[in-house]
Order: C-alpha cells, then structure tokens, then sequence
C-alpha cells in the first residue's frame, strides 16, 4: 500500500487529506502544528512536525495558497526525497511557477503534477472534487489511485501546468460571472424587481450561471456569504488568468477588468472574506442591497 503525505491542512486539505487517511497511510504537515494533530486525531493520519518527514512517503500532496509557497516547502523536503516520489500540487497555482517547480523535481529523479481542484469546500468533504491534471500521462496514471479518494471526475488535461492553467481560466470565468450577476441583480432592484424572484427567473433562461444558481441564492440574498473560498485566493486566481492571455497575446479586456476589480475589492474589503463578498461592493455602489423583498 502506498504511503501518501500531504501539507497544507487549509479548507480544502483537511477533508482532502481525510479522505487519503481512510484509504492510505498518511502522514499530514501544517504550518500550524495543532491542525496536523486534530487531523490525526479525526482521521488516524500520522502528524509530522519536521517538513522533510514528509519525503517518507511516495506520493507528497500540496495545498497551498500559491505557488510561492509550494516552491518554500519543495525547496525544504527536496534534500531528503527519493528519486521517483511524486509530488502532486493541488494548490490552483501558476503554470509557469509549477513548470520551474516540476524542473527542479526532474533533477532529483522526482515527478510533479499539477492536480488543483474544483468543487470547493463542499466537494472536499463528499471527495467529490473535480481535478485537472498537468504532467506527464504516465505519471498521472501512477497517481490516480491517490487521487481518487478524493476525487469525483479526473481529467488529464496536458504537461505540467495545464492543470493549473485550466484552473485560473475556471476561476476567471467565476470571477466575471459573480461581478455581472451583482450588476444586473443590482440593476434590477432598482427597477423595483424582488432579486429572488429575477433569480428563478435566470436560472431557467439563457443568463444563468453557477453564481446566480448557487451563490446567489445561498450566500447573497441569505446575507450570510459564508466563508469559505476568500476573496484574496480568487484575486490570485485572476491574475494568473490575465497574466497567461498576456503573455500569448490574447486580447483580454473583460479578465482584465475583473482582475483589477477582484484587487481593488481586496484593498477595500479585505482579502479574508468569502469571494462572494465583492456583491456587497457592487450593492454599495449601487446604493441597493440584493435581497428578497420579504427577507
Ligand atoms: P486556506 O487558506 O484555508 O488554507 C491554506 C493552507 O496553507 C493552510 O494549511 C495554511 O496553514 C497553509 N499555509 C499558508 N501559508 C503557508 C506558508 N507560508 N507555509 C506553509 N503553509 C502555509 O486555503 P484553501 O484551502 O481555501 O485553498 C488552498 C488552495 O486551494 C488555494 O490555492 C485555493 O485557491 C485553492 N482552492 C480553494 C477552494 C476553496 O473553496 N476554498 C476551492 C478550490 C481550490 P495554516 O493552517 O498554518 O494557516
């Protein structure tokens, strides 16, 4: 049976990780040391406290907020790995970045996939995520044992950084769908229209979207905008998207702009709310709050 590690015990790497330890032996690294030892407890993983330790295992997991971190800890565990461990990157990070990262693996004999997730925090406590796959097809074959645990649909989707790649497009389209709903739902209720009403509407004609058929009706007009995907990450998220149409000469003025809205809501608001916090941004410009007449 192969032995999994995984660092980064955030929202999405605990119940990530928890799926691996019903399956695996695992063994989990955090930053924050007593999150390792609650996950060992919750899930009878193994919590290590040195960061090498973690290149006991075959296959490594990351989960990280970006790439930059990614590359910290691979610079740590590098010196103690053993030529032909796998080291599977869930963060949505930048292509470029994973391709110095995977480079930097191939000189110790090591593999690298790029696998970041959708589904969000939900989708990580079924193991029902959607993961897309950069890296060799080999390679990836290898790892979908460790991947399937937690996985719903795996797609391999190219070499190392199509999987992120993908993601960040994903994540944009989010980003530009969340920003339009509020503009529209906002314009509505100016026109004395009840959002709720506009939104059963939408969601069985042509304008819908994830936005207006799930975080509409469950974190706007509830008010409770839940955090569980921060604001800062889908602003990382948009510059990757902005910088990738960039450098291929793509003309790309709606990412543009919904990358620089995303960072000028996170100077405004904050990094650390829920992604879907933005809509309070637009209402306040506005000058109307999304909410049901009745609420
Ligand atoms: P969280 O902020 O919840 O967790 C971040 C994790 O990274 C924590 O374990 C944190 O440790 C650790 N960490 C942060 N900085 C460092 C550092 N410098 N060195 C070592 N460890 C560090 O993030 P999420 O779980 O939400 O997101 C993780 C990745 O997954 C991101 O790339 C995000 O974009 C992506 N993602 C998130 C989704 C979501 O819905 N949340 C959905 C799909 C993808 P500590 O506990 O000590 O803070």
């Amino acid at each position: 049976m192969a032995r999994v590690a995984f660092i980064g015990l955030g929202t999405m790497g605990y119940p990530m990780a928890g799926h691996l330890a019903r399956q695996f032996e695992t063994l989990v690294w955090n930053r924050t040391t007593s999150k390792a030892q609650a996950h060992a407890q919750q899930f009878g993983s193994r919590a290590v406290t040195e960061l090498q330790d973690t290149a006991q295992a075959e296959f490594i997991f990351t989960c990280l907020p970006t790439s930059v971190e990614v590359e910290a800890v691979v610079e740590q565990v590098l010196p103690a790995l053993k030529p032909g461990t796998v080291w599977i990157d869930c963060t949505s990070g930048d292509p470029n970045h994973s391709r110095r990262i995977a480079q930097r693996l191939r000189d110790v004999g090591c593999d690298f996939l790029d696998a970041p997730v959708s589904g969000g925090k939900a989708g990580a406590d079924a193991g029902k995520l959607t993961v897309m796959v950069g890296g060799s097809r080999q390679t990836c074959e290898r790892a979908l044992p460790v991947i399937h645990p937690f996985a719903g649909k795996v797609f391999h989707v190219g070499d190392v950084g199509a999987g992120h790649a993908v993601k960040a497009v994903n994540n944009m389209l989010l980003a530009i769908a969340l920003l339009s709903a509020a503009e529209g739902l906002a314009t509505l209720v100016k026109q004395g229209i009840d959002p709720a009403v506009a939104l059963e509407v939408i969601n069985v004609s042509s304008g819908r979207s994830f936005s207006t058929e799930v975080h509409f009706p469950e974190r706007v007009l509830t008010r409770e905008f839940p955090n569980t995907f921060s604001l800062a990450l889908l602003a990382k998220d948009a510059r990757i998207a902005v910088a990738m149409a960039r450098e291929a000469y793509v003309p790309a003025p709606l990412m543009q702009l919904a990358a620089e809205m995303f960072e000028m809501a996170k100077q405004q608001i904050g990094g650390d709310v829920d992604h879907t916090a933005v809509v309070k941004l637009v209402e306040s410009w506005a000058g109307v709050k999304i909410a049901p007449k009745d609420g």
